[in-house]
Order: structure tokens, then sequence, then C-alpha cells
């Protein structure tokens, strides 16, 4: 559509490729964009970049990070011992944000998926292993991917690949809702789910 100008068309564009935005929100929020200061709209673009160029993965849990190692598997006060398998970022911190975890994590980025053609190779799944065999104090595996389709496939998964090592597997518990992302649900079942969770 020729109804803006280039690059406005470019700026809309850009936004609607962006997760959870339709091209009526992309609009609206181009036309929010042009109309703030142009000091607030550099300080937006720069902190775009700055994150872009300066967060990296955590060489432990691989999590994201402005440092070599995040300040969960830096911190002496956790359990490493224990280590919560989660999907992604977004997850960890919404069982950080309950206060009450304190083993370690390793985070997958993505789920196995067959339908989108995503394997074991395409998450973080051979680091993990890795790391296991890497660390001997390690007791217990949670694994708290989403209870999706692709979520329960990468559990059992995960669960088959660690059982012969003896490490205690254990999975959380469903009262999270079946195809609900944990960043999404509230602290309180987070909790029931981590304290109901079940060998594997
Ligand atoms: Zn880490």
């Amino acid at each position: 559509m020729d109804l803006y100008s280039g690059y406005i068309n470019t700026l809309i564009d850009e936004l609607a490729a962006l997760p959870g935005i339709g091209s009526k929100s992309a609009q609206r929020l181009a036309f929010h964009l042009i109309n703030l200061p142009e000091g607030r709209v550099k300080r937006l673009s720069e902190a775009i970049l700055q994150a872009k160029q300066n967060v990296r993965y955590c060489r432990e849990c691989f999590t994201l990070t402005d440092s070599e190692i995040c300040p969960i598997c830096k911190n002496e006060q956790r359990d490493h011992g224990t280590i919560m398998v989660v999907e992604n970022t977004r997850d960890l911190a919404a069982y950080e944000k309950t206060g009450k975890y304190r083993g370690v994590y390793h985070v997958l980025h993505g789920a196995i998926s067959p339908m989108l053609g995503i394997g074991p190779h395409d998450i973080r799944l051979r680091e993990l292993m890795e790391r296991l065999s890497r660390e001997p104090e390690v007791k217990e595996v949670i694994i708290a991917t989403n209870s999706s389709l692709e979520g329960e496939t990468t559990a059992m998964y995960i669960s088959k690949l660690i059982k012969p090592t003896g490490i205690r597997v254990t999975r959380i518990a469903s009262g999270v809702p079946v195809g609900g992302d944990l960043e999404y649900i509230d602290e309180v079942t987070l909790l029931r789910a981590l304290e109901g969770r079940v060998d594997m």
C-alpha cells in the first residue's frame, strides 16, 4: 500500500515483523514514534543497538546477560546441584520473580518441534549434556518446559538423555495450563508447579 511515504512504510514493515505486533499495531506504533521528540527516538534506537551489541549468552546456563557468566551462575549462595531447564530467558525471569527457587538454570532457547522442523540440535541441549558431564555435583534436573506439545516432547527427550547418567530428572507439575507460556502464569501457580514436581 502506498498511502504513506516510503520511510513510514519501511518502519511499519519492520515493526509488523516483530512477534505479537499485527499490521494495525505496527501502524499505530510507527505514527507514535514519528510524533515523539527526536531525542527520545534516539534514546530508543540507541537502547536497541546497545542491547544487541552487548548482550550475550552466559557461558554456563545460556541465559542472556551482559557478562561472560550471569549473576545467577556466579552466585555461590545458589544451589548449583539443581538445574532447572527452561525454554527461554523470559521463563527464567518468571521463576526468578517468585524469589523462592534457589537452584540454577539452563536455557534451551526453544523447544523441539517436528512440525516446525526444530530438532534437538537446534536448541541448547548438547550444551546441557556437556555441562552435566562437567559438573559432578548436579543431583537434579528439573524440566520446566511449557506444557505445550513442543514443551512435552522436549521434556520426554531430555529425560531419556539424562536418565542413563543416574541424575534425578523431575518435571514441574501440570498446574500450568496446557499451552500456557510460563511467563504469563502467576507466581503462586509457578511455585505450586515447582513444589509438586514429579520424577520422570
Ligand atoms: Zn548463567
